[in-house]
């Protein structure tokens, strides 16, 4: 295959929010070196696997997706190839020993180094782990977005790390310790963004809720409100929060603020004391009731999603039914429900009393069953009504050519639903010009994952043929 140049790379994403964020600021660094993105790994001078190791699978997907490559290194020996992520933080040295193949293993702190690192290899032909972590956050550790990108959507990391060692998760250890952005900066890459035309951003970060309480910056909710004055700005989502530190003042934001959608993410992961205490999740069930019900008292409206792990070391059934009754308690809009796998270094890994697998797949079954009804009425009570969708584009490529004429949009409402809608009278030329906009659209009917409907009216300033991003 003809070469067009020597700087491509192909960025392999596993995992979480946090790993595609991380992704974007491998691609921003690489850039800075005149490196440009493919698709095809055929192609690529660089390949990078970002790793996540939250759940076993995602870490065996990694090594597996690493050592198919060996047979493509054997016939280009000039090619790099990195891990990068979390699994390479918490392995190291060990990836090089495991995949003899594989260049560089960079961790979670590394980023920035990134293009030097790469810069040494190429010059000194060697191979290389940079796992060093830093107390906090640099300036050259967050790049802001560059211009020509039309994504109405976007991240903003503004914390790292996490301080709660909670027993199953080894994000302290890997992602280090709990350090937040200077709000200044935070701003000004939103401004930013804002100025290349992204409407909604998504504030990242572990716990997100104690945001800036080490450094003595701004709280969270000052921060969102600074956020919520930026011009131009239509929405503002966050991700994650801990029960333990969604406060009083946090909770009020949602009726102060108006770009604040009326969403959160409130991972509970067990509905037993017992399982919470030995998760050292540091709430009980009840403490995590008494948030819901403050939330939906002041927002009655607000979309509740949350994680569940079944199966932790020493779940009983009894356990795992006040999961279920916790389930049936809340009525959640959606879950995210995981089998608990040991991680190394994380404390319940050296627990006694593993659940059976197949008790562990019968538990899962069992909740993601029960949660599927909650999810498909928490979508049919939003049938009849119209909302306001901010549209991120059109369905894809296979979804338009099977539907016919027209366009098939696609966008979401403030709780962070899915919306589809067609367009019958537009071609894939238009393909730009409902971008950007937010639309009333009549929710006609409810899927399990998503929600279709009609524009009540198509937006005066949309000219057919023409590109048009104002609202
Ligand atoms: S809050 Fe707990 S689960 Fe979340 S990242 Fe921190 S240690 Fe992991």
């Amino acid at each position: 295959m003809k070469k067009i140049s020597n700087r491509k790379i192909f960025i392999q994403t596993m995992g979480c929010q946090m790993n595609v964020y991380d992704s974007e600021q491998i691609f921003r660094q690489m850039s800075l070196s005149g490196y440009e993105p493919t698709d095809s790994i055929d192609e690529a001078d660089i390949i990078i696997c970002n790793t996540c190791s939250i759940r076993e699978k995602a870490e065996q997907k990694a090594f597996s997706f690493l050592g198919r490559l060996a047979a493509l290194k054997a016939v280009n020996p000039g090619l790099i190839i990195a891990m990068g992520g979390c699994v390479a933080q918490q392995e190291g040295y060990g990836v090089l020993r495991r995949l003899p193949h594989v260049d560089l293993v960079f961790g979670t702190h590394a980023i920035s180094r990134l293009p030097d690192l790469v810069s040494s290899i190429k010059r000194r032909r060697c191979r290389l782990v940079d796992v060093e972590q830093a107390e906090s956050i640099g300036p050259d550790d967050f790049l802001a977005k560059p211009g020509g990108n039309s994504e109405v959507t976007a991240f903003v990391t503004i914390m790292r790390g996490c301080d709660n060692y909670c027993s199953y998760c080894v994000v302290p250890y890997v992602r280090g310790r709990e350090s937040s952005r200077h709000p200044d900066e935070v701003i000004q890459e939103i401004e930013k963004l804002v100025s290349q035309g992204v409407r909604e951003v998504t504030l990242l970060g572990q716990n997100v809720n104690s945001y800036g309480k080490k450094e003595g910056l701004s709280s969270f909710s000052e921060l969102l409100e600074k956020i919520n004055k930026i011009n131009g700005l239509e929405r503002i989502r966050f991700t994650t929060s801990h029960p333990k530190d969604l406060s009083d003042e946090l909770m009020k934001a949602f009726t102060r603020l108006e770009k604040l959608c009326n969403h959160i993410h409130l991972p509970v992961q067990s509905g037993s004391d017992r399982v919470l205490k030995r998760m050292n999740r540091r709430y009980t069930r009840e403490a995590y009731l008494k948030k819901i019900e403050a939330l939906r008292t002041l927002r009655p409206d607000v979309a509740i999603t949350s994680d569940i792990i079944v199966g932790f070391p020493g779940e009983s059934d009894e356990d795992f039914q006040q999961t279920l009754s916790l389930v049936h308690e809340v009525g959640f809009d959606g879950l995210f429900a995981f089998m608990y796998s040991d991680r190394p270094n994380a404390p319940a890994a050296r627990y006694r009393e593993k659940v059976a697998e197949q008790e562990k797949k019968r538990r899962l079954q069992q909740l993601l069953s029960v949660q599927s009804q909650y999810t498909l009425d928490s979508n049919r009570a939003l049938e009849g009504s119209v909302k306001p969708i901010l549209v991120e584009g059109t369905g894809k490529d296979k979804e338009n050519r099977q539907s016919g004429r027209g366009l098939i949009w696609k966008g979401r409402t403030t709780c962070n639903k899915i919306v589809h809608f067609k367009t019958p009278d537009m071609q894939k030329d238009d393909n730009q010009i409902l971008t950007g906009r937010v639309m009333d659209i009549m929710i006609n009917r409810a899927l399990p994952h998503c929600l279709w409907g009609e524009p009540v009216h198509m937006p005066s300033k949309v000219v057919k043929g023409a590109v048009c991003h104002a609202s």
